[in-house]
């Protein structure tokens, strides 16, 4: 594709997937990313252990001289603000243009921030970019009660690197179990009891932040039922919502992200979005290795291969925080299920079915199944296949 230029809004998984398909397939093509952010690619997962490291920095996705030998532009820094679908433009913070003959959205997702009172106090913020991790290890440089709101899978790591650090917390969830999304009650109490003695750790479950106390910085904070905690800083991990404002105003057709096929091209047939600024078939992923995938497929489709769609296949969640190993794939709830419980060693495993077939599964303690659950669930695999498979 001689003299052809492909523009991607941002230096996440998926922006970069795509610009190394893309060239790995055309050697001629012009590649550019444009990132709001200030540092090349990392892996967005490695900022929560970041925090524990020395130098407390994420891990890069490819070496410095990576983007200069492969002949992809990185333009760090500049923050997309308009699209002109008609002129095939796009209109950058600072005033600059940039022409594309196709564009590709991949400007992911921000932290969903709840409009509880005193939140824009200094001291309450959240953990997506390398601009939060600057901000937070600033705020760490002294002793510090951290209240996560939030016990999901990202605040369970946040608090496991605050707590290595030193620091106290303290972590509320309004569901009446932990990592909600992946347990269901008997996984959640198992896990909390593992949870029991760890040191400088409280977690408040059924309840939630009413009120962010302080005038000028965070002092504490009000729960639902009224009592008080003391903390100083504030983590909210409460999800994650699509960057789609981009798209919107642009007018290509968006709900609680932007709307691709699997073939990830938008309502224009000149622009693609990739990873976790899409929803695709009724779903948004927020993790990592779907937007990798739709990345790669967004760049074989501008290349012309008609072929290539995502599948939406099966992607798991996995923790490992406190020592504790957790994997969790699919429907994490139903009453069709096979458990198997040993206490003692600290080992759970719940396959969920559906018309007889493996639909999902929790595992926590020993994460040695999580392919064959992966593969069971994909292949949609009936219970006696999936015990010769070793899944029960
Ligand atoms: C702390 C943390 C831990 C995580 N842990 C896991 C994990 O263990 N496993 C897992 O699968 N997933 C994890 N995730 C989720 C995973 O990081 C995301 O699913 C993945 O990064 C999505 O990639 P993406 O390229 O779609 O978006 P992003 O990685 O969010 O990248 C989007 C990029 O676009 C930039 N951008 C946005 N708007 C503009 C604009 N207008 N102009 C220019 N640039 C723009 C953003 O600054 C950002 O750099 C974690 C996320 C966080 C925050």
């Amino acid at each position: 594709m001689m003299g052809q230029r492909v523009v991607i809004i941002g230096s996440g998984a998926a922006g970069v997937s795509a610009a190394k398909a893309l060239r790995t397939r055309d050697a001629e093509l012009r590649i550019d990313i444009y990132s709001d952010e200030e540092v090349p690619p990392y892996f967005r997962p490695s900022l929560s252990f970041a925090i524990a490291q020395q130098p407390p920095e994420p891990r890069p996705m490819n070496p410095p001289e990576f983007y200069r030998e492969k002949n992809i532009g990185l333009h760090l820094n500049m923050r997309a603000e308009a699209i002109d679908r008609t002129g095939k433009k796009v209109r950058f913070a600072d005033g600059s243009e940039e022409s594309y003959d196709f564009l590709l959205l991949a400007t992911g997702a921000s932290c969903f921030i709840p409009p509880i009172p005193g939140v824009a106090l200094p001291e309450a913020m959240s953990l997506r970019d390398h601009r939060d991790l600057v901000k937070l290890m600033a705020l760490l440089e002294r002793k510090r009660h951290a209240l996560i709101v939030g016990c999901g899978v990202l605040g369970l790591e946040l608090s496991g690197s605050l707590l290595k650090l030193g620091h106290r917390v303290t972590m509320i969830e309004t569901a009446p179990t932990i990592l909600p999304r992946q347990l269901d009650a008997v996984a959640g109490e198992m896990y909390m009891e593992m949870l029991s003695g760890v040191e400088n750790l409280e977690i408040i479950l059924g309840s939630g932040v009413q009120e962010i106390l302080g005038a000028d910085h965070v002092e504490g904070a009000v729960l639902a039922d009224g009592s008080r905690i003391d903390c100083d800083l504030v983590m909210i991990s409460a999800g994650a919502r699509a960057n789609r404002e981009l798209a919107e105003a642009c007018g290509l057709n968006t709900d609680r992200g932007i709307l691709v096929g699997p073939d990830m091209v938008t309502n224009d047939p000149a622009i693609f979005a990739a990873g976790d600024c899409v929803e695709i078939i009724c779903r948004t992923y927020g993790l990592q290795e779907p937007a990798i995938e739709q990345g790669r497929i967004a760049a074989a489709r501008i290349l012309g291969d008609d072929q290539a769609a995502f599948s939406c296949g099966v992607y798991g969640a996995t923790l490992t925080a406190f020592g504790v190993k957790l994997f969790s794939a699919g429907a994490t709830g139903g009453d069709d299920c096979r458990e198997f419980i040993d206490r003692e060693k600290k080992i759970y495993r719940k396959i969920f079915l559906a018309g007889g077939r493996v639909v999902g599964g929790i595992l926590l303690g020993d994460t040695s199944r999580s392919v064959i659950l992966k593969q069971a669930i994909a292949a949609q695999l009936d219970g006696t296949h999936a015990a010769e498979a070793g899944l029960f």
